[in-house]
């Protein structure tokens, strides 16, 4: 029995990093002015997967990422890690995606690929930090969801098991495959690059890149298929440009700003009631809670 896995895998801004100019004047991302990471919880997405393979050998482990250009920095990182192929979403009318539109896209993304018995991914990404975006996908899709998953526990007669962390202890549940499965962060962290796999994949590029790079050698991208990173458009996943980017999202980010807490403001409390419903009417106030 071998499986066929996507594995969803976000390009984030490093937000533990964010500048003045980390947001640009309609509301979206400057990404270029921000170092770009592999958003944490789709590394235990990854390594979930990682371990099905291992269990089941001939199991396949597409990435998946919609972004710009270099959000194929984030295939090459899975690859280097034990995944077997990768599929870059890009166009200029994915842009300025909300949750709505973005699963959209993938999803379409997904029907592309064809056959997969398990999509996972994060549970939430560290920019938009929404975690719509999965259970959107599954609904999409029509096939059922366990989210906040902290270790997939066996795959068996054709179900998932999965245990579930919840705020208050855990819960194990099952479901019929195909299924999209969230991870937490408080699964298993993902195994660190394999040399090997590096060595191998150091070379893989989408055809944009090789362009943009001038890279001609063209005899390794035909005697060696599994350098070229698959790189799809709205056209490529038969999307309907309507349905996608800006365009596609009834959300419309405001304003972003940067609450960094100064060490004058924080007070200390006890557990007397009318020093509780202060505070409680300040976070209420200032739009932190409700
Ligand atoms: C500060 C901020 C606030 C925002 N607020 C909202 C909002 O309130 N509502 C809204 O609809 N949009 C919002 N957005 C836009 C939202 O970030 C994007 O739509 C984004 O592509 C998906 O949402 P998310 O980042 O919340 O992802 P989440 O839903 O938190 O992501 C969950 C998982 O889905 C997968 N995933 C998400 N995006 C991608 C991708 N591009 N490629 C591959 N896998 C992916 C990853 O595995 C990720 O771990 C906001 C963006 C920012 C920067």
């Amino acid at each position: 029995m071998a499986f066929n896995i996507i594995v969803l895998a976000k390009q984030v801004p490093d937000t533990r990093n964010v500048g003045k100019d980390a947001m640009k004047a309609d509301g979206t991302v400057n990404r270029a002015a921000l170092a770009a990471i592999f958003n944490p919880e789709d590394l235990n997405a990854l390594e979930q997967a990682l371990r099905i393979k291992e269990q089941f050998p001939g199991t396949k482990i597409t990435m998946l990422t919609m972004g710009p250009g270099r959000a194929a920095d984030i295939l090459r990182e899975g690859l280097f890690r034990g995944a077997d192929d990768g599929v870059l979403l890009t166009d200029r009318a994915f842009a300025g995606a909300d949750t709505l539109a973005t699963s959209y896209a993938l999803s379409m993304a997904a029907k592309k690929i064809g056959s997969y018995d398990i999509i996972i991914s994060g549970r939430q990404a560290i920019d938009g930090d929404t975690a719509q975006v999965g259970p959107q996908i599954a609904e999409k899709l029509n096939i059922p969801q366990i989210t906040y998953a902290e270790d997939i526990e066996k795959i068996e007669n054709g179900k998932v098991r999965v245990k579930r962390r919840l705020e208050h202890g855990v819960e194990i549940v099952e479901c019929p495959l195909p299924a999209v499965i969230t991870v937490n962060g408080s699964a298993a962290p993902c195994r660190p690059r394999n040399a090997k796999l590096l060595q191998k994949y150091k070379h893989a590029k989408t055809i944009t890149e090789r362009q943009v790079e001038h890279i001609d050698y063209i005899d390794i991208y035909s005697s060696r298929p599994y350098l070229n990173l698959t790189e799809w458009s709205v056209a490529d996943v038969n999307a309907d440009p309507v349905q996608c980017g800006l365009s596609g999202s009834p959300t419309k980010v405001k304003k972003i700003e940067n609450v960094v807490f100064q060490a004058k403001e924080s007070k200390r409390l006890t557990d007397n009631d009318a020093e509780i419903d202060e505070l409680m009417r300040e976070l209420i106030e200032n739009h932190t809670i409700g």
